[in-house]
C-alpha cells in the first residue's frame, strides 16, 4: 500500500500541572492523532513533566520570576529532546508563555488562542472564565482573550473564585472527584449564565475531570481537549 500518511512533527508537553491533566492531554492527543491517520498510527511526543508540588508552593507565594525561570528551563529541555512545537499543559502557567517562547525557537500553540478560535467559530462574544483565582483574576489570560480576540469575559464572584480554587488544588490536583464540588460548579455556571455568558471556559485542565458537557445545555469549552486536539490539528499541517 502507498504510504499516504503526512509527515508529523513531534509534539513537545510541558506538563505535570498537574499529571492528573497531563494524562489527559496524552489519551486526547493519540486518540485524535488514530481518528486522522487510522491503523496504529499514535502522536510523536516529548514529554517533560515537573514535581508539582514546587510549582504549586512558589504560585501561592507568588514567586513568578523563579516560576519563569523554571518554565523556561522545562520548555528547553522539551525543545533539545526534538520537539517541533510546544504545548504547555496548564492554563495558568500561560502566564510567562510570552517569557518563555522568547527564549526557544520552537512555536508554543498557546492555550487561550485556540480556546478563542472554538469560542469564535461558534460565534460566540461573551463568556465565562473559570479557572485558578490566577488565570481567574490576574490579567494574562483574559486581556488576551479581550484585546487580540474581542471577547466579553465575565468571571464568578469573589466567594465563588476561592471556591473553585480550593476545589482545583485541593481535589482535581490530587486526583479527588467529589459530588458536592460538582454541584458548586453547576451554581457557579448557573449564576455566569444568568449574568449573560453564552459559553463557559473550563480555564483550568483539570476542570473537565469533573465537569462534563453532558451535564449542561450551555455550551462548556474544555481547553483540556481543543488544546490537545489544536496540537494535533497543528502537527499534520
Ligand atoms: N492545571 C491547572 C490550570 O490549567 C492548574 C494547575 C497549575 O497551576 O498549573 O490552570
Amino acid at each position: 500500500m502507498p504510504n499516504t500518511v503526512k509527515t508529523m512533527k513531534t509534539i513537545g508537553l510541558v506538563g505535570g500541572m498537574s499529571w492528573e491533566s497531563t494524562l489527559e492531554y496524552y489519551r486526547v492527543i493519540n486518540q485524535y492523532t488514530k481518528e486522522r491517520l487510522g491503523g496504529f498510527h499514535s502522536a510523536k511526543i516529548v514529554l517533560y513533566s515537573v514535581d508539582f508540588a514546587e510549582v504549586e508552593s512558589q504560585q501561592h507565594e507568588g514567586r513568578w520570576d523563579d516560576l519563569t525561570r523554571l518554565m523556561i528551563d522545562a520548555a528547553q529541555r522539551v525543545e533539545r529532546a526534538g520537539a517541533e512545537l510546544l504545548v504547555i499543559c496548564t492554563n495558568t502557567m500561560h502566564k510567562m508563555a510570552d517569557d518563555v517562547q522568547r527564549q526557544i525557537r520552537i512555536p508554543i500553540l498557546h492555550i487561550v488562542d485556540v480556546t478563542a478560535t472554538a469560542i469564535k467559530s461558534r460565534s460566540m462574544k461573551k463568556v465565562g472564565l473559570l479557572g485558578t483565582r490566577f488565570t481567574m483574576e490576574q490579567d494574562f489570560y483574559k486581556q488576551r482573550l479581550i484585546r487580540n480576540h474581542g471577547l466579553e469575559v465575565l468571571i464568578p464572584e469573589e466567594k465563588e473564585r476561592e471556591d473553585i480554587h480550593n476545589i482545583l488544588y485541593n481535589e482535581l490536583c490530587l486526583g479527588e472527584i467529589k459530588e458536592p464540588s460538582k454541584r458548586t460548579f453547576r451554581a457557579i455556571i448557573a449564576g455566569l449564565e444568568s449574568r449573560g455568558a453564552q459559553g463557559i471556559i473550563l480555564g483550568c485542565t483539570e476542570i473537565p475531570l469533573l465537569v462534563s458537557q453532558e451535564d449542561y445545555k450551555i455550551p462548556l469549552f474544555d481547553t483540556t481537549t481543543l488544546h490537545a486536539r489544536a496540537a494535533v490539528d497543528f502537527a499534520l499541517e
